[in-house]
């Protein structure tokens, strides 16, 4: 007999979750991470009394009142909206790409101004079937916008000429005719009141956790200890990359702590010219609201991923989408272990996709 029923590979979200709702059933649950801490991604640091998000600023957003609901019976959120900045070549501009943002472009006034501008551009690029997020981006907003916003991050962001991108990245980005800069459509959307690290303990309350844990560093003994694995770890590692490794992209946080109450303003500033080493600085106070005498600061520079570094985006590009496709054949034929995740489902989840996504399985495992 097993000492517990099941070994969670990964103490992020989707592990936390699943965790949860496994020892709600009454089952016995071992939680093991090999980072020093819970959360995952969404893992914040406290600064003098600023809560840094460690991997990336996260921003919580759902259209799912169940979802949030589940969210906030584990810690309150605040009413945060994310209303990022884009500075391109010293130029700001607001986001998403909204009335703000054509005023601040073209002086038009008016949505059918804005609308006939972009119908123009995109009729001059004569896109009639986007097949690449360029192709995409242009025909949705137009070649000025295009240019501007969005061809210098996405390059740096994915390391790719956005040619060779997948259209859905850039359909994450609301384009509205109002004067909204909100950068969600999601009806729910907010922070939790004091930071992320209270929604993953809330989550894990009461559950055995191992830290500083890596599953392949004692694979046998670990899995023996339990009647299921629960993996949410990369697909590609826990097969021996068998089909080859998959991509992902990294990035590189550099964290500065400033003696002045505020830096720049605003949480987000996304820097959109192709020259700026970085895509955004990130003022973390801002998220709750702050107001410290000190403000934290994050410039996020992207990088490829390689061994030993973060995998923080997959690329979900037609190569690595057929690399992933015969490790999920490998993982339906696995059995007594149940693959979860960012990173096992090899998908650019949100976080309420994770929380979504962990419920299903749940209820799917446990036959409801
Ligand atoms: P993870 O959080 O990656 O957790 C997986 C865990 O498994 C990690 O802790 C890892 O250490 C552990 N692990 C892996 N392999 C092993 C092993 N061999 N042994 C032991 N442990 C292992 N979502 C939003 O909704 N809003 C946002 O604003 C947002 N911003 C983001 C910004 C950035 C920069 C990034 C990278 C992501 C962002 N996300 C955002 C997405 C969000 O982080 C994810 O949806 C979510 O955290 C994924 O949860 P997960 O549990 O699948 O993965
Ligand atoms: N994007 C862009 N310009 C911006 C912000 C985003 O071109 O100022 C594009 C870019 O390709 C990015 C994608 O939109 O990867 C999704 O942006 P999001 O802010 O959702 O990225 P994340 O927070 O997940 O890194």
């Amino acid at each position: 007999m097993a000492q517990y029923d099941y070994l969670i590979v990964g103490a992020g979200l989707w592990g936390s979750v699943f965790a949860h709702e496994a020892t709600k059933r009454g089952k016995k649950c071992l939680v093991i991470d090999r980072r020093p801490h819970t959360g995952g991604n969404t893992y914040c640091e406290n600064v003098e009394g600023i809560n840094v998000h460690k991997y990336g600023a996260h921003i919580f957003h759902t259209n799912d009142k169940n979802i949030w609901d589940y969210v906030n019976s584990f810690v309150e959120f605040n009413r945060y909206t994310n209303s990022p900045v884009a500075n391109y070549k010293g130029e700001l501009y607001n986001l998403p790409f909204n009335m703000n943002t054509f005023y601040q472009l073209w002086k038009v006034r008016t949505p059918e101004e804005a609308k006939a501008k972009i119908q123009e551009q995109v009729k001059e690029a004569g896109i009639t079937d986007p097949k690449n997020l360029e192709e995409q981006a242009i025909s949705l907003v137009g070649v000025d916008i295009y240019e501007k916003l969005i061809k210098g991050y996405t390059e740096k962001q994915w390391g790719r000429k956005a040619t060779e991108l997948p259209d859905f990245i850039i359909k994450r980005l609301p384009v509205r005719f109002t004067y909204d800069n909100n950068y969600f459509n999601d009806k729910y959307q907010g922070i939790p009141i004091g930071g992320y690290n209270k929604l993953t303990e809330g989550l894990l309350e009461g559950i055995e956790v191992r830290l500083d844990t890596d599953f392949f560093k004692n694979r046998e003994e670990l899995s023996a200890l339990a009647e299921t694995v629960v993996y949410t770890g990369q697909i590609d590692e826990y097969f021996g990359f068998s089909h080859g490794s998959l991509e992902y992209r990294s990035l590189r946080f550099d964290n500065q702590l400033l003696d002045q109450e505020n830096y720049q303003g605003n949480a987000v500033i996304n820097y959109t010219d192709a020259e700026t080493p970085f895509t955004r600085i990130i003022e973390h106070k801002h998220f709750e609201f702050g107001t410290q005498p000190k403000t934290v600061i994050t410039h996020e520079y992207p990088s490829e991923w390689t061994t030993g570094a973060e995998p923080y985006y997959p690329v979900n590009d037609d190569k690595n989408t057929e690399v992933f496709s015969k490790y999920k054949e490998l993982a339906q034929n696995e059995d007594n272990v149940i693959f979860g995740g960012r990173l096992a489902e090899y998908r650019y989840y949100d976080m309420h996709q994770v929380v979504g996504s962990a419920l299903k399985k749940v209820k799917v495992h446990f036959g409801e």
